[in-house]
Parts: C-alpha cells; structure tokens; sequence
C-alpha cells in the first residue's frame, strides 16, 4: 500500500511516460482525512515529474493555509474546491492530454465511442475560465455536480475549454485510469474521421 505521497510520484512518472500531458504539467492530488497532498507548481516544466518525496505539498483542506504556500500548484484551487464539495472524491488529476486537447480547444464534449467508457458517459465542458482563477475552480465544480455516485463508485470527469481536463474519483488507481481510458475514447473519435 503506497502513501499518498508515494502515490503522486508514481502516477506522475505513469502520465509523462504515457505523454499524457505537456510541461504545463497538470497536477495531482491525494485526500487523506483532513488534508490534502498535491504536486508541486511547475511540476513537469521544472522537474520532469522526477520528484522528490519532499516536494509534495501538503497541508489542511479547510482554510486558506495551502494557497499561501509558495510551491502550490496553480489549479490547486480546484483541487480543494472538489474535495469540499465532494466528500466522494479522494483524489483528483488535472491534465493536458494530447488526444483530449482538440476537444478543448473546440470547446466540444465527448461522447463515448467505446465499451471501456460508457459508465462515464458524455464527458461534458465546463464553462469557460480563466487558469489559476477562483471563476475556473468554481466552474469545474460546478460541471461535477450529480456526479457524485459515479466518483464514488470509480471516477468523474470535466472538460475545461481551451485547457485540459480534471479527474476526481475514489482513489488515483481509478482516477489515473478514467483519464487515460477518456483520452484513448478521444483518440478513437479523431482517428474514426480518417477512416471514412
Ligand atoms: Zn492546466
């Protein structure tokens, strides 16, 4: 059983192995009781996402103690947004993948196109925002509500427009897996259009 910081560093490693991401980085986070781990700023433009144990930031997910701390991750308001809104969700990933990108960038859903991602179904956008604004975390929580049972059970997911994609879910296992089945379901309906 890894800790919760052990869990960032391997499911970081997992995303640049699989270019699940570009050097904006994304972030993850992990709940544990009261608080809350996350990735540091810049994890993947400064560090590759060879992190050490040390840098993950921690701290409670009441208050405003996290976003004084200087290596807080950008979109870590977010992160706290969901897990105050949402006691289901324990853990969460924020993401640029390149198959899901296009959809963001033409601000248009995407439905699932096979079997591995029916039980999430349409992945919706949430309205546009700002990054690193108070308006896009509360937007991507807005675009998570009635999906509380699906985060319970496995993992709920949201669009962001011009942006990427927040992952929230029962542990990063589930999490980790939903993105990279949504990004493959993605890849699916883009490759479709070259085989007519
Ligand atoms: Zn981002």
């Amino acid at each position: 059983m890894k800790t919760p910081v052990e869990e960032i560093l391997y499911f970081g490693r997992r995303m640049t192995e699989r270019w699940i991401n570009n050097t904006a980085g994304g972030n993850i986070s992990v709940r544990a009781d009261d608080e809350m781990f996350i990735s540091p700023r810049f994890a993947d433009y400064q560090w590759g996402w060879q992190l050490e144990p040390e840098q993950i930031v921690s701290g409670p997910i009441e208050g405003d103690a996290l976003l004084s701390h200087p290596a807080f991750s950008r979109e870590g308001k977010a992160h706290l947004g969901i897990y105050h809104s949402f006691p289901e969700a324990q853990a969460i990933i924020h993401a640029h993948p390149h198959f899901i990108m296009p959809f963001c960038a033409a601000d248009k859903p995407i439905e699932s196109t096979i079997d591995a991602t029916d039980m999430f179904g349409t992945i919706e956008q949430a309205d546009y925002a700002i990054p690193n604004t108070q308006e896009l975390a509360d937007n991507i929580v807005a675009g998570l509500r009635g999906k509380n049972k699906l985060m319970a059970e496995y993992a709920a997911a949201i669009l962001l427009p011009r942006h990427g994609i927040f992952v929230a879910g029962k542990d990063l296992y589930a999490v980790y897996d939903t993105l990279v089945k949504i990004n493959m379901n993605a890849w699916c309906i883009i490759a479709q259009k070259m085989l007519d």
